[in-house]
This record gives C-alpha cells, sequence and structure tokens, in this order.
C-alpha cells in the first residue's frame, strides 16, 4: 500500500484533491429551466393541464404489485414497443423508447451527430435541440424562419447545402411559435437533407398532419424521416418521463448502440403500455385543449398583442402596449406563471401561455387583460 504520511494527516485533513475543468466546448452552457414560481396557475411548460384518467391510474398500481423489482427489466421493452408500433401501424423494429423524448433527442445526436459533424436546424424553434447538439460536441448550422415562423425553402436550401448536415431538424408543430410545417414543406425539406431528417413532433397530436403519414405513404422515399413523439403532453405523463421514435430500423439500430443498457425502468414501460389502452379518453382531452386554444386565441385577437395560430398546446404572443417582462411580472403578481421568451432570439418580445383548463385559461386572460388596461 502507498506510504500516505506527509499527504494525510491522521485526522483526514490535507487531502485537497483538484477538480478537472469541465470540457471546454461545455463551460459556456447554461442548463435548460424554465423559471418555476409558487403559482396557482402554472401555464409554462406545455403540460397537460389533466391528469392521467383514473382507469389508467389503477391499472398502473395493480401492474406494479407483479413488477419483479429484484430484476431487471425488459431491455428490449418489448411489449411497449409492441403496442406503439401496433398503434402507428408499423413494424416493432421501427420503435426505440427513451426517458422523455429530449432523451430521444439525444440518442439521435450521439448516433449520428458528434465532432466532425453537423446538426441543421431553422430558428426559432426549440431550444433543447440546439443545446442538446452543444452537449454531444456536434457543430451546429442554424438557418432563420420567416417572421410568420414558417419555413423560408430558399435558405433552407443554402444551410443544407454549405453544411452538408447529418441530421437536421424540424420542429412541427414548432415550440415556441406553435407553427405545424405543412406535410409538403416537410417533404421538400426531406428531398433537401443530405442525412437524416428528424421531426420532433411533441405536440404532433394537436395538429391537423404528421410526418408519420408521409412515411406510411411512402415508406422507401422517406425512410431517411425519423419522428419524435412524446407521452408528455397528450399522454398527461410528463411525470412518467416516455418519449419515442418511429423511424427506420437502421435508425433504431443506431439508437440502440448508444442507450445505456436497461435504461428505461419497468414501471415506466407499464405505464406508458398500459396508457396505450386509453387513446379515446387522451383523444378527448386533446379535442377540449384544441377548442380551449381556439377560445384563447380569439380573446388574444382583441388584445393589444401579436398573436399567431397555433398548432400546438400553447400560444405566443407578443405585448404591443407593453414591455413583455412588465407583462410577466404582471402575470405573477395575479398567480399565473406564462413562458417568458422575450429575450429569445427570434421571438424578441414575445410569452408562450400553455392551455390549461378553462377555468385556468379565464384567470390568464384576466390577469392579461388587467396588465394591458
Ligand atoms: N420536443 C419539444 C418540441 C418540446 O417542446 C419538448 C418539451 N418541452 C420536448 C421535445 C421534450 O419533451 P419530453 O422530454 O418531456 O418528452
Amino acid at each position: 500500500m502507498a506510504d500516505l504520511e506527509g499527504v494525510v494527516a491522521a485526522d483526514g485533513s490535507g487531502l485537497s484533491p483538484k477538480l478537472p475543468a469541465v470540457r471546454p466546448d461545455l463551460a459556456a452552457l447554461d442548463g435548460y429551466h424554465s423559471a418555476q414560481v409558487d403559482v396557482e396557475v402554472r401555464l409554462n411548460t406545455n403540460e397537460s393541464p389533466m391528469p392521467p384518467p383514473p382507469g389508467w391510474q389503477e391499472a398502473l398500481s395493480a401492474a406494479i404489485g407483479s413488477i419483479e423489482f429484484n430484476r431487471y427489466p425488459d431491455r428490449e421493452a418489448t411489449a411497449l414497443r409492441t403496442a406503439l408500433a401496433a398503434s402507428h401501424g408499423v413494424g416493432v423494429d421501427q420503435i426505440f423508447c427513451a426517458n422523455g423524448s429530449n432523451e430521444v433527442l439525444q440518442s439521435l445526436l450521439l448516433a449520428y451527430g458528434g465532432p466532425g459533424r453537423t446538426a441543421a436546424l431553422f430558428e426559432p424553434t426549440y431550444t433543447l435541440h440546439r443545446h442538446i447538439a452543444r452537449i454531444t460536441g456536434t457543430p451546429v448550422a442554424a438557418g432563420p424562419r420567416q417572421d410568420d415562423f414558417s419555413l423560408d425553402l430558399e435558405v433552407v436550401g443554402g444551410v443544407l447545402a454549405d453544411a452538408g448536415p447529418t441530421i437536421t431538424f424540424l420542429c412541427s408543430p414548432n415550440n415556441p411559435s406553435g407553427r405545424a410545417d405543412s406535410s409538403d414543406e416537410i417533404l421538400l425539406v426531406a428531398g433537401m437533407v443530405p442525412g437524416l431528417l428528424v421531426v420532433d413532433e411533441a405536440y404532433g397530436q394537436f395538429a391537423p398532419s404528421s410526418a408519420l403519414d408521409l412515411r406510411r405513404k411512402d415508406p422507401a422515399g422517406t425512410r431517411h424521416i425519423a419522428v419524435v413523439r412524446t407521452f408528455s403532453k397528450t399522454w398527461s405523463m410528463a411525470g412518467a418521463r416516455l418519449g419515442y421514435l418511429v423511424a427506420d430500423p437502421e435508425v433504431v439500430r443506431a439508437c440502440e448502440l448508444v442507450a445505456l443498457p436497461y435504461h428505461l425502468d419497468a414501471v415506466k414501460q407499464r405505464a406508458g403500455r398500459l396508457a396505450l389502452d386509453y387513446a379515446a379518453e387522451m383523444n378527448e382531452r386533446v379535442a377540449a385543449i384544441v377548442v380551449e386554444r381556439e377560445r384563447i386565441g380569439a380573446v388574444l385577437a382583441d388584445l393589444p398583442v401579436e398573436t399567431w395560430p397555433s398548432d400546438a398546446n400553447f400560444l405566443l404572443f407578443r405585448p404591443n402596449s407593453k414591455d413583455a417582462g412588465a407583462v410577466w411580472a404582471d402575470l405573477v403578481s395575479g398567480s399565473v406563471l406564462v413562458r417568458d421568451c422575450s429575450k429569445w432570439p427570434g421571438v424578441t418580445g414575445c410569452l408562450r401561455v400553455t392551455v390549461g383548463l378553462p377555468e385556468e385559461n379565464d384567470r390568464f386572460l384576466a390577469a392579461l387583460t388587467e396588465s394591458l388596461r
């Protein structure tokens, strides 16, 4: 054994190991956080305002009783993936599951990004695409969207031609704008990308179309389109952390290469599998949220704010007559929390509100009206 005399005193003092510096490319990164303030009405993180159906909660409690907790879970998540595959009419080899769709995005970037490769994206968009790219050491090539948040296909073509990305991200419906890219636009981008096209459909159920339809119509011609979905929004299961990918089997295998063994715990696998038995209830919730979204949109149209149509479960708006930060603070004073995007590039001066329960939306609209009076 090494002689520690002179290094460590008998009481253990004297030992002060130096920590290594964090990777230099991470040092300047800020984490991704939504300010959490203790309020009565939380409309800042695009969750479902409703808990999952009571039947699901009961079925999950019963299922937990039969889990062998001393054993590792099914590494392939077979039951969950099989049920998801059936729900989308695809093969089980086209489904990869992970701990939230953020982890799916991370898996894609670990598998297809990295130093020496490039990820392309079009901003404003979901900030985690850029953030996870940086964490995985993937250089980012970004182009702007137009003022109405639609894609400028010339800009897209230019970015793709210059950067030659292995992985290109679209977010549809897009966060934070709420706008969905049309199937035609997605197909045109798919025709231009030199690598994989990832369509993040975290809010896909609220939108009129999905890239999954494109994959279904022309499987061979769209095998480079990978669609990411989550249980966090429609399925009212943000707390369970479950997301998935529908993609070519080769892409699924690539994600499996970078996933840690047994990354999906047994409870989560049961929770997701059982949730799929409640598709009808979830669709009712989506419909109810869409009705509320349109109601909020109509009220916003009469206020001194700029708004944009939304295909998601949230709306973006820009107060015209008052500073966005001041409006945000007024809302917090009224115990309503929305997302302050006012400093984000491309959406300067904007706030984003998640559609809540009707009474929560009333509270938001009343507080906003008061603030802008
Ligand atoms: N993609 C988009 C566009 C999102 O807005 C979110 C949630 N903020 C996610 C992915 C991540 O969702 P989760 O990890 O909860 O599945």
